[in-house]
This record gives C-alpha cells, structure tokens and sequence, in this order.
C-alpha cells in the first residue's frame, strides 16, 4: 500500500488467495479476488484502459460523452473512470436488470437509459449505437474493442505471472463474457508459460464453445442472430447470447486448452460456501468459475498450483437467486433469541422511558427557558416539525411536506445548533407535555399537535390535515396524490415492529 493521486491507480494488483476448507487436500487452489478493485469487480481494469487508449488515439476528446451497453460490472467501472476523468456517462440497459445496479450507475453520475426487455442484449447495444451516432459520443464496444483484452496483457497476466515466478503455475482457469480477461491472460500465459493450462468455464445449458459450433456473422462480420447454443443462464456477466471477437480471437489462436461445462445450482452453491466457509463475497460467476477449478483441482497430483478468477463481489446480487432464502426480517430462531433475554426488544421499554410511551412529565419537571424556546418556535411558522436529523420517519414527513409543497421548519433537536445547554434535549418533556408523546417527530400545525409521523399520515388519507390547511390558510399542491405510507422507510415490515 502507498499513496496514490487517483482511485484509478488502485485499480489492479488484487490479491492472490489459497483456498483452505474448499480445495482438495494437497493441491494449491488460490483464487484471484477481483472485488479488491475501486469498485468491485474484475471490469474495473478494462474501464480504464478503454477510455485511456481511446484518450491516446484521439477517439475521445476532452469532455465528450461517454456511451455503452451494459448491465453491470463494465458500466459500474465506467462510471468511477468517468467521474475522476470529467466525461459524462450514459449507460443503456434493458429494463429488466436489478434496480440497484441502476441506482448505483446513476450515484456515480452517470445517465441510465432504459430500453424494452424484450428486445434483449440486441436493443441495449443498438439503442447505444443509435446514441452515439446522434449525438456524437464515445462508444466503447467492449466485445471488441482490443484495449479491453490488453489490459489483462498489461496487467492480470503480469501479476500472476509475477506471483508465480519461483513455481510452475499447472493452470489458469476463467469464464468469458467479452473475452478480454480469457484473450488478454491466455495469449502471456501461452508464451511466458507455456505448460500453464487454460481451462475455460462455461453454462453447461449454454455451452458455445464447448459445442465447437461458430458465431453466426454476415460478410462484414457483423452478428446476425444469437449463437445456437445459446440458452439463458444464471451466471450474470458470463456468456452472452454471442461469441464476442474478442472470444472467438482465443478459440481461433488455440489459447483454450480445454473447455468445462459448470451448471447453474453448482455454481450458487459453491458462491455461498466461499463466503460461508473462506470468508470470500463474491458474484455468481465467481463461484461457477470455481465450479471448474474444482474439477481441475481434483485430477490435479499434489503440490500443483492453480489460479481460478473471481470476477467481482457478491453485492450486487442481493436480489438475484444467490441471496434465496435470505430474509429481511427475524426468522423463527432470531425471534427466539431476541426473547431470551428482556431488554432490547419490540415490546419492551426503551432505556430510561416509560413502558407506555405518552405519559407526560409533571409541570414541575419542565423548565422555563426551554418552554419559552418551543413557543417562539411555534410561531415562528405555520407548519413546524420537531425532528431528529438522521430519524426515517422525519426523514418520511420532510418526504410528505416537500411533495405537497408544503413550507414548514423543522427543529432540528440533535443539531448542533440546538447542542449547547443540551437544548434539545429539555425541549423533549416540553414537547412530550405539550402532546401526551414522547415520540419524535412532532408536527405542530398552525400551533396546534398534529401528532408523530404515523398520525400525520392518517390525517391525510382521512382528509383532517388537508381541512386544517386549508382552515390556517397554508398553501399545499392540491393536484398531488400520494400514499404518504409509501414515503415511510423501507424496513418498516410488519414482522419487524411486533413480536
Ligand atoms: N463475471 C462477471 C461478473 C462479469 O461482469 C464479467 C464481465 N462481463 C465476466 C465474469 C467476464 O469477464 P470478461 O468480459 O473479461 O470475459
């Protein structure tokens, strides 16, 4: 570790790790973590060296757009590549891939256009093509674009390479979905290594390569229709319904020495147990392609050494099949454990409050300054909030408030504003004897409680709070309609509050 001007420089150099419950007694199974780039996966190298040569060979100017079709890891690469190096990205994407890698394009700053998800891979691409022409961006075309291969020349190879300098290496074993990492590694390897074996993963109800059959192309090479063997299949990033160039490259220098078929149960399976029993998180693909490094690792004579790629990390398969069965709220065992012991727990008091929340305190126990304090407050504004900064459900009326538009203050009790003489902190009995509620938020309307988040909302859906800004003259949108209850935080599960 040194220090870097760029989070480009960090991109590379990913560990070399020896597998120990998993891998056969006596063979050497060392996995490549690819989730240790800046953003997690394997593609972060071809990022790069895509916009840089296209920066070298003048194809991209200063500030010109960037444009691909992409599901995920490439455009998530892009997205860091773009954000340190000032171009604007779009990415196209069928409709139908996970909502969170969307959000996650779109959080790096780029533009995420959608297209129909039947028009498939094809729809992407062309609508990308399409763009380009347009509007006259920069179109990486990563499945054929040389550079991508010659990152892994450049730098996949040359660590491993490096990191096997004193031992023989007996194989190498990768999926494909461009091909570049499958090109770029396997041409070193095949000179500077030439007893290293290439193994070659892929679905065993897609299997392109194993089939020996060609891509369909037209004269001008482009592709006509999907490859014939093409099925679809759960390893996301693997195998799209083609042969890239960069693939067929391989196949046609006799780079692949052999080709295995990895089903789509074997591959969850084994991607569950590197994180359960070799505390590695990693994608879909990673545990296919260990699928086959197994089978390698196997028929292997002790002492061999072989390095198996695991493209990126599990966090983006949260909603795909590799996270099945894993639930959001208690199950029956964590329930269980929760009532093993009293406190801190649904149901239970909360430290220091009373175990029916809405008993107010005593006048007594109030005191004067911060009772002065709420006062000026509430008419400093029609509609007021008492809040906490970072509390979900503030976060949902703040929600609510600004869909209506709604103008209010928000009293903010946690905010170092309100922190000397723990201000916030008095203005809390104050408030609680003002509404019968120790709970946060609290919303006052033309000086009158509203009551907390949940109460707010009632009033809305039964038409009191609309009748009470209309009678203090408080100005809201009319035309918005709304469910205020789909503003409340995603958490809130029934499961979760009771019990
Ligand atoms: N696994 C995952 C998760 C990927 O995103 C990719 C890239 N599409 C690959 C494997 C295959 O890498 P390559 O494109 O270099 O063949």
């Amino acid at each position: 570790m040194a220090r870097y001007d760029s989070i480009l420089e960090t991109i590379g150099n990913t560990p070399l790790v020896r597998l120990d419950a998993l891998a056969p007694a006596g063979v050497n199974l060392y996995v490549k973590v690819e989730a240790f780039n800046p953003m997690g996966s394997v593609k972060d190298r071809m990022a790069l060296a895509v916009i840089e040569a296209a920066e070298r060979s003048g194809e991209l100017r200063p500030g010109q757009t960037v444009i691909e079709a992409t599901s995920g890891n490439t455009g998530i690469g892009l997205a860091m590549v773009c954000a340190r190096k000032g171009y604007p990205l779009v990415v196209t994407m069928a409709e139908n891939f996970s909502v969170e890698r969307r959000k996650l394009l779109r959080y790096l700053g780029a533009r995420v256009v959608l297209t129909p998800a039947a028009e498939k891979g094809t729809g992407m691409l062309n609508k990308a093509i399409e763009l380009a022409e347009a509007h006259g961006y920069y179109l990486c075309r990563q499945f054929e674009n040389e550079a991508n291969a010659d990152a892994h020349v450049r730098t996949t190879a040359r660590e491993i390479l490096a990191d096997f300098a004193d031992e023989p290496l007996h194989a190498w074993v990768s999926g494909f979905g461009t091909g570049g990492t499958l090109k770029g590694v396997a041409s070193v390897l095949k000179l500077a290594s030439p007893a290293t074996r290439i193994v070659v993963a892929e679905p065993d109800n897609a299997p392109m390569l194993g089939s020996g059959l060609g891509q369909p192309r037209d004269a001008a090479g482009e592709l006509t229709a999907s490859h014939p063997r093409f099925r679809p299949h759960l390893m996301q990033g693997w195998s799209p319904d083609f042969l890239s160039r960069l693939t067929e490259d391989a196949v046609a220098a006799g780079l692949i020495d052999e080709v295995l078929p990895v089903a789509g149960d074997e591959a969850l399976r084994l991607t569950r147990e590197l994180a359960r029993r070799e505390g590695i998180f990693a994608g879909t693909t990673s545990g296919a392609t260990l699928a086959a490094a197994l089978q390698v690792a196997r028929r292997s004579p002790p002492g061999s050494n072989i390095v198996c790629m695991l493209p990126d990390t599990g966090e983006r398969y949260l909603s795909t099949p590799l996270f099945e069965g894993i639930g959001e709220a208690m199950d029956d065992a964590e329930l269980a454990l929760s009532r093993s012991t009293p406190g801190y727990r649904f149901g239970a008091a909360a430290a220091g409050q009373p175990a029916s929340p809405g008993v107010p305190l005593r006048a007594d126990e109030q005191d004067a300054e911060a009772e002065r304090l709420v006062e000026t407050l509430l008419a400093s504004e029609p509609v007021v909030m008492f809040a906490l900064e970072w509390c979900e459900f503030c976060w949902s009326v703040r929600k609510f408030f600004a869909r209506l538009g709604i103008a209010y203050h928000s009293v903010d009790l946690d905010s170092v504003a309100y922190q000397s003489d723990d201000l916030g902190g008095r203005i809390r009995p104050v408030l609680a004897a003002r509404t019968g509620s120790v709970t946060i938020p609290q919303v006052f309307i033309g000086g009158e409680p509203m009551g907390g988040c949940t109460a707010l909302f009632d009033a809305w859906r039964n038409g009191s709070l609309r009748r009470r800004l209309e009678a203090q003259g408080i100005a809201f949108d009319r035309s918005v309609e709304i469910d205020p209850d789909d503003l409340l935080p995603g958490w809130l599960h029934p499961r979760m509050t009771t019990a």
